[in-house]
């Protein structure tokens, strides 16, 4: 019966469902069994150990980001960027 259990545990989290939870997953914010199934996909799966280092790195840049500044050229290329992506002028809002 414990191998049984163990397996569902083991089977639970398939690669989608990892990649998925996987922000949910360093913000604490699983279920208590459904973070030992993500934890234990991790452990035997790279590709997703690779996918949470990245979505850690990038969420803790973003947790750092007001104290990084754009420079001028930075932040106006950003603005053409989202006018760019709204169709419409970043001044008029
Ligand atoms: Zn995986």
């Amino acid at each position: 019966m414990k191998d049984h259990a163990l397996q569902w545990i083991c089977s639970g989290q398939t690669c989608r469902d990892v990649t998925k939870r996987a922000s949910e997953y360093l913000d604490d914010r699983l279920p208590l069994l459904t973070e030992v199934q993500v934890e234990l996909h991790l452990e035997s799966c790279a590709h997703c150990r690779a996918y949470k280092k990245q979505i850690d790195l990038v969420s803790s840049a973003l947790r750092n980001l007001p104290k990084l500044y754009p420079s001028p050229v930075n932040r106006l290329r950003l603005r053409q960027q989202f006018a760019a992506h709204h169709g419409q002028s970043a001044s008029d809002n």
